[in-house]
């Protein structure tokens, strides 16, 4: 199935920034959108809209640090849309922090949402996209993926593991199976909010997040890996504001 028309797409960290933006786009595409995210209200708030619009929107509460979770998402969306076509693996944290500031929470947690995360998500949904003999996943990187900057060296770690672990899936399952790498720059989103350390959050978003793209950018980034004919798989896409070194 070519396009975005009638696809049943399952986005995790759907409640805000790029995954938000990607539901309402692919929605507005024709797909059946089902979004996870741990803040239940805003999911709520946003299926809502796309519903009024006329789009196909259902969502589910999601802590994809869970691997129960992730199974229970995947089989939420099968049931309710009768397939999956993409899985999404979106959701992702950022607090940065200089690693001498030994911040191991901190490292524990971007280790589980933004390595384990997405592992669990494949491991959810990969069986479903086998038995069905096709599916796409589409994984979150981020440029911290390709080069490593100071305060980011965790952060950095876990997109190049998300880069690493979606080239082997690749590898693994290519013929009927599309692996996608989203790999953005400066994004609109609430992404520095989990920087814990306020002098350090400030001195980030002076650094690096100022010419900021909005999310529908790499929303429609998206979108394009997905209408693509099936046999068609965009590896990688780096999408990055012009104003970014
Ligand atoms: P946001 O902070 O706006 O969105 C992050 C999303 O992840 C939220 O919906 C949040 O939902 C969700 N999330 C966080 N933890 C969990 C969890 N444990 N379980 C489920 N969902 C979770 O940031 P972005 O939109 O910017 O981030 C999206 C992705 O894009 C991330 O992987 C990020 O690393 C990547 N990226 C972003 C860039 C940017 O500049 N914005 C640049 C490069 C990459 P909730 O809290 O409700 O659970």
């Amino acid at each position: 199935m070519s396009g975005i028309q009638g696809k049943r797409i399952a986005i995790t960290g759907a409640s805000s920034g790029i995954g938000e933006a990607a539901a309402r786009l692919l929605a507005e595409k024709g797909a059946h959108v089902i979004l996870g995210a741990r803040r239940t209200d805003r999911l709520e708030t946003i299926v809502a809209e796309i519903r009024s619009k006329g789009g196909k929107a259902d969502h589910h509460p999601l802590d994809v640090t869970k691997r129960d979770d992730a199974m229970a998402f995947v089989r939420f969306a099968v049931e309710r849309a009768g397939r999956l076509d993409v899985l999404i693996n979106n959701a992702g944290i950022m607090p940065l922090s200089f690693l001498e500031q030994d911040k191991v929470d901190e490292w524990d947690r971007t280790i589980d949402v933004n390595i384990k995360g997405i592992l669990y998500g494949i491991s959810a949904a990969l069986p479903v996209m086998k038995k069905q003999g096709s599916g796409q996943f589409i994984n979150l990187a981020s440029v911290g993926g390709l080069a490593v900057v100071p305060t980011a060296a965790v952060y950095c770690a876990s997109k190049f593991a998300v880069r690493a672990i979606s080239e082997g899936l690749r590898q693994e399952v290519g013929r009927d199976i599309r692996v996608t790498i989203i790999t953005p720059g400066a994004v609109e989103s609430e992404l520095a909010e989990s920087i814990s350390d306020p002098g350090m959050k400030e001195k980030v978003i002076k650094d690096y997040r100022q010419d900021l793209l909005p999310a529908a950018a790499i929303a429609r980034a998206i979108v394009f890996a997905v209408e693509q004919p099936d046999d068609v798989d965009v590896n990688e896409i780096v999408v990055r504001p012009t104003a970014q070194g």
